[in-house]
């Protein structure tokens, strides 16, 4: 008779490793499943000197150990205000306290101490921000870098893989329950993999899949503001004034045109631009932001997204966000990159224009273009507008040799409904991280696979008592 797991985790980034790491001390058997490959086998083939994506399946950016974690920034950010809705979901004291956990165990395994976003001048730069029209959100931050991420990441794997079956390599097609309650996975190759408790955390690369198995098992599903934009590359110079204190500057702004939500993500201080691969079968090429701590550019990279409600009778917000990225992807073959001031002039850039340019492009396959053809107009006023409004706080970051990257798009659009547990409408089946709606970044996604690691401790310790 086939093996039964107590605990099957789909999907090895933060939140199925931080599930993994609660669940590893309790002598059960868990199995930790992803479609990707080890942490060390991860090679982007643009990193080893591919002009243009290859759509590897499944791309070593955001899939296998480490998840999109591997090659993430890695700035844990230590606050309830940012990183996603855990919070709402748990409550801000129990949200609070798993923030400082999480934190402290990327500490125990390697994150650097310093700690940026306290002190006087950052009270200064809110009153700047204010008197500029945006609302900067203070952020304690950790910043651990391209290369201490994976390396904090590839310490977990070796901690974790005598204590708990990591298969990889292995999809997972579909869940299986019968009388609402969880009885196990099938994956890819057939195989049906039986457990007690399941955690989905497929990442903003599986949600398109999560969101195709909830529909089969008819749960509830929300739909979350889509977020939409470019990323922005300036001379690290132009916002050093920012990230020297913040590292990351969380500014907030609400567009005078539409009065829609638009926020700089992920700064990334002398780091890369990078195109990733989303979307399981049917791929998109999205563009993201990296840095490493030792190897830095000249310059500083971040996206600025426009969040927007949609209502009734609406219910597609992942294949809106792919058939947006798929437009830039259908003019450029990848990622568009334009200049602030050829957009403003209504032209497109071209390899000439960009050569004379301020900014060295870091992402050296992305197309000269247009990005009027490929973002509506809505999006591209909030972009422009936040821009300007941030020029007052930081001059030249709305310079005409500023460059703008599209299409960025975050797929975590789709949020099942949960309980504070992080409980499916299915019994013991539990959905934790970016790809379930829960948590947008490291540390939330981190602390959701604790609280459901936790809730399955407690009920295994009842089962047993
Ligand atoms: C380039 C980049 C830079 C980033 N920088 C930062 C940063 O500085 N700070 C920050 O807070 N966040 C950053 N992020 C975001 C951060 O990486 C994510 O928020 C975090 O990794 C989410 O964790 P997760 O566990 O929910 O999902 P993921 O890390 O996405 O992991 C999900 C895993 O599930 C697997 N999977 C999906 N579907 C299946 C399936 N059907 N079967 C088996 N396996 C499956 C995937 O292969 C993947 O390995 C960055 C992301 C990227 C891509």
């Amino acid at each position: 008779m086939a093996k039964k797991y107590d605990v099957i985790i789909v999907g090895c980034g933060p939140a199925g490793i931080f599930a993994s790491l609660e669940l590893s001390h309790a002598g059960i058997d868990v199995l930790l499943l992803d479609k990707g490959r080890e942490i060390e086998a991860r090679v982007c083939p643009i990193q080893g000197g591919s002009e243009s994506c290859l759509f590897c399946s499944p791309c070593h950016l955001v899939s296998g150990f480490g998840g999109a974690g591997a090659f993430s920034d890695g700035k844990l950010t230590l606050s309830t205000e940012v990183g996603g809705p855990l919070k709402e979901l748990i409550g801000f004291d129990e949200a609070k306290s798993l923030i400082d956990y999480v934190d402290s165990v990327y500490l125990k395994f390697g994150a650097p101490h310093e700690v940026y976003g306290t002190g006087e001048k950052v009270a200064e730069l809110e009153r700047r921000a204010i008197l500029s029209g945006l609302k900067l959100i203070p952020v304690k931050l950790r910043h651990l870098g391209t290369e201490h991420c994976r390396w904090a990441l590839q310490a977990m794997q070796k901690h974790l893989s005598p204590k708990i079956d990591i298969k990889l390599r292995t999809a997972a097609k579909s869940i299986i329950a019968e009388d609402g309650t969880v009885k196990a996975i099938e994956a890819n190759n057939g195989e049906r993999l039986n457990c007690t408790y399941l955690i989905l955390a497929p990442g903003r690369e599986g949600s398109e899949w999560l969101t195709n198995e909830a529909k089969q098992l008819k749960l509830n599903l929300n739909c979350n503001p889509i977020d939409v934009g470019v990323r922005v590359e300036v001379p690290s110079v132009i916002m050093e004034e920012l990230t020297s204190v913040l590292y990351e500057s969380k500014l907030e702004f609400y567009s005078r045109s539409f009065d829609d939500r638009v926020r700089t993500f992920c700064m990334c201080p002398g780091g890369e631009v990078i195109m990733e691969s989303t979307g399981g079968s049917d791929p998109v090429i999205t563009v993201n932001g990296i840095g490493y701590t030792k190897h830095k550019t000249y310059n500083t990279n971040f996206a600025i997204l426009v969040s927007t409600t949609f209502t009734e009778p609406f219910h597609e917000p992942i294949a809106y966000g792919k058939y947006l990225a798929r437009v830039a992807n259908i003019l450029s073959g990848g990622i568009l990159v334009q200049r602030l001031g050829d957009l403003m002039e209504g032209r497109r850039s071209t390899k000439a224009r960009l050569q004379r340019s301020l900014v060295e492009p870091s992402l050296k396959a992305a197309t000269p273009g247009d990005l009027s053809f490929a973002l509506p107009f809505r999006y591209l006023k909030g972009i422009v507008e936040m821009l300007q409004n941030m020029d007052k706080l930081v001059p030249g970051v709305a310079a005409a040799h500023t460059l703008l990257y599209g299409t960025e798009v975050k797929f975590y659009s789709s949020q099942l409904q949960l309980t504070p547990c992080l409980e499916t409408e299915i019994s013991n089946m539990f959905a934790a991280g970016d790809g379930a709606g829960v948590s947008r970044g490291l540390v939330q996604a981190s602390a959701s696979g604790v609280v459901v690691a936790r809730e399955i401790l407690k009920r295994l310790d009842k089962n047993l008592s």
